[in-house]
């Protein structure tokens, strides 16, 4: 009776997959399943089926995932992206702000397709597979989220992780990646240094006093990168830890929430 039961059972859908909005998700497909998609856009996959997937701080209250079976039919699973407070601070006045300028507005297009260019490569690694180290020593000054309301206005969230250090601290990798960019000083982010980790995560580093290594270097969880500082458009000597999966901004904080994965099947 139990063996008929069981040869009668469906197959088991796929469980939903809970997030929260800012978080990633890793994962691996079914044996032979290919073609992975998020809300019906191409997902790449690691040779052994195994991805990686972010949701922005906006993003839900739901999504979906779908794949094709060895067999060539369809399948997928849902996604729940539960919604999250966000620190909002209004200011009645508008703070005084630094006036574009001529040299910036030059300067610009070229620095930000550097940053793009940097954040363009899929390739596997072993990093986005691991857990993650914080960069760097000090309390966590600035979260991912937060948004300043200015005179009715919103501000664009805070993308990052923003860790109060004296300048000269050193600046570590938070797990092993490409050295994609190292350079500077850029006109908002100062020196700046961006560390593939794999599968379209990459890591920036803002605002660093001193760069201490090179485009295409691979660098191991806890190698230092730099050291923080206060270059660029910063009010101090800070580090900001900014996340993304491919152009979706992500919450760094999730990252070191993070196990190492397991192996795929
Ligand atoms: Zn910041």
């Amino acid at each position: 009776m139990a063996l008929a039961m069981a040869l009668a059972a469906p197959v088991a859908a796929a469980p939903t997959i809970s997030l929260q909005q800012g978080d990633i998700h890793r994962g691996h497909l079914p044996a032979g399943a290919h073609d992975l998609t998020l809300d019906g856009k191409p997902v790449v996959t690691a040779a052994d089926g195994s991805y990686l997937i972010g949701v922005g701080r906006d993003a839900g209250p739901a999504a979906r995932l779908g794949w094709t079976r060895a067999d060539g039919s369809s399948d997928g699973a849902d996604i729940t992206i539960s919604p999250r407070q966000w620190r909002i601070q209004s200011l009645p006045t508008l703070p005084p702000r630094p006036v574009p300028n001529a040299e910036f507005e030059a300067r610009r297009p070229a620095e930000l397709q550097q940053i793009a260019a940097a954040r363009a490569t899929i390739a596997d690694g072993p990093g986005w597979r691991g857990g993650f180290v914080r960069p760097t020593t000090g309390a966590i000054t600035g979260v991912f989220g937060s948004q300043r309301i200015l005179a009715g206005t919103p501000s664009a969230p805070h993308a990052g992780l923003d860790f109060g250090a004296a300048t000269g601290t050193p600046v570590v990798a938070p797990a092993a990646g490409v050295v994609r960019l190292a350079s500077g000083p850029f006109t908002l982010e100062g020196n700046l240094v961006m560390l593939d980790h794999g599968m379209g995560l990459v890591s920036a580093f803002l605002h660093l006093s001193r760069i201490d290594v090179h485009a295409g270097d691979i660098v191991k969880q806890g190698q230092r990168l730099g050291a923080v500082g206060g270059t660029g458009r910063a009010t101090g000597p800070h580090l900001h830890w900014g996340t993304t999966w491919t152009d979706v901004r992500i919450d760094p904080a999730r990252l070191l929430a993070l196990q190492p994965m397991e192996p795929a099947r």
